[in-house]
């Protein structure tokens, strides 16, 4: 009888899975030693001529980013928090605004709203997606609600056809945060192209990396130059640039380099081979987990094209009788990359529980500034909390240049401890 790896027997596995680090090829290599020798690192200038839009690399990265996604627009910046700043911003966000947001994403799709002075409301997500349960939004909305910030968590969409219609009856825009979904599709269709602006990232741990990195998709030209605007110092430029409009036009430094658009360049061009093969390992682990009962694997709708950024499976706790964490530290102990709960739901961070985020006196939280009663009490969430603290477990495993053999190990660790839970309790 084997002997469970976190009691002393061997381990399922032994090699170490591929879970990340960028994996770089010949154009971005070429690319960067062109930028290195030209001595231009950045093209950019705030000043209203052709420098105002940056240099060569970026400009190039810019259309192919419009011919990938059929967008009549897309502006880079340097983090996907910096465009969820900017389309935040260009999206008219006015201190005191409440803005929709998912409490199960990374920091940023919240803090971004609290960036233009906004308070994020929280709606609850749903535990087939992990992504808004469009019921939850719709209860969310009161007379202060300007927008939607739209999660695609884990690689997967959310349910736009219900969040667009949403937004419609209510006059909201709608601002999706793509930074783990590059390339996913929703009825076809890629995420980051249904609302007001599409937000993506390329930092060191997304599906493709220039270190440091984003960029923001829009159909609306008033949006794009406002977001152009924001990224490089509007407030000396807007003059000359004849725009009428100045509100929400203070500016950042949010551009991108020469190097990093060189190395974002080479990268896309991996990201749907690397996309597809994600897809099929994530396919081929689905099928071999579902033997299992007490685990729940994604059920993935037919018309959505999941990226998988990570493999998430649900553990049915009331069934298994032992804690995810018990669970975890055997799967974990048997060599196989797995972590629990994913980042705690937003709102149980100091900033929204202590209602601090500007000076001291709760702004923008709190009147004159905000005449609304937000509530960031514990429970508000209780999906993205039982997912939190009980049920959610994700694997980085389902990426290139990991195999199917590879996920046979995955599957073999899971059976060991499944068959050994007795030991467990
Ligand atoms: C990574 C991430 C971001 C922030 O991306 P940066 O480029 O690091 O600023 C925002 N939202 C989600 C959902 C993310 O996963």
């Amino acid at each position: 009888m084997k002997v469970l790896a976190v009691h002393g027997g061997d381990k399922v596995r032994t090699k170490p899975f591929f879970t990340g680090g960028a994996i770089i090829g010949e154009e971005e290599r070429r690319r960067v030693k062109e930028v290195l020798d030209s001595g231009i690192l950045s093209g950019f200038l705030a000043q209203a001529d052709a420098k105002f839009l940056g240099g060569k690399q970026v400009l190039e990265f810019e259309k192919i980013l419009r011919n990938y996604f059929s967008m009549p627009y897309a502006v880079t910046v340097n983090s996907a928090t910096a465009g969820l700043h900017v389309a935040l911003g260009a999206c008219g966000v006015s201190p005191g605004d409440e803005v929709i947001v998912s409490p199960y994403t990374m920091c940023a799709s919240a803090t971004a709203i609290v960036m233009m002075n906004g308070v994020p409301v929280f709606a609850d997500i749903n535990e087939h997606n992990f992504c808004f349960d469009p019921e939850s939004v719709r209860r969310c909305i009161t007379p202060r609600t300007k927008g939607i910030v739209v999660v695609h968590l884990f690689g997967g969409a959310a349910d736009m056809d219900a969040i667009m219609v949403i937004a419609k009856e209510h006059n909201l825009f709608v601002v999706e945060d793509c930074a783990q979904a590059p390339g996913a599709k929703y009825k076809g269709r890629h995420v980051g192209t249904f609302g007001d602006a599409g937000v993506f990232s390329l930092n060191q741990n997304k599906t493709i990396t220039c270190g440091e990195g984003g960029f923001v998709l829009t159909r609306d030209a008033k949006i794009a130059l406002r977001i152009q605007l924001m990224r490089n110092h509007g407030e000396v430029v807007v003059q000359q640039m004849n725009v009428e409009d100045i509100s929400n036009i203070v500016g950042f430094n949010y551009r991108m380099t020469e190097l990093e658009a060189a190395v974002a360049i080479g990268q896309f061009k991996n990201l749907d081979t690397w996309n597809t093969h994600r897809r099929n390992l994530a396919n081929y682990l689905t099928k071999q987990l579902s033997k299992f009962d007490s685990l729940e694997c994604p059920n993935v709708p037919l018309d959505i094209e999941h990226s998988y950024f990570v493999y998430p499976i649900k553990l049915k706790v009331g069934q298994l009788g032992v804690s995810r964490d018990t669970f975890l530290k055997a799967i974990h102990a048997e060599g196989i990359p797995l972590s629990g709960g994913y980042v705690r739901p937003i709102y149980w961070e100091p900033m929204f529980q202590k209602k601090i985020a500007y000076g001291r006196q709760g702004y923008p939280f709190t009147p004159p500034v905000y005449a609304g009663s937000v509530d960031y009490s514990r429970g508000l969430c209780p999906v993205c909390e039982r997912m939190y603290e009980q049920e959610l477990m994700l694997t980085p495993v389902c990426r290139y240049p990991n195999t199917k053999e590879d996920m046979d190990d995955v599957v073999h660790a899971f059976d060991k401890v499944l068959s050994h839970l007795d030991e467990l309790k």
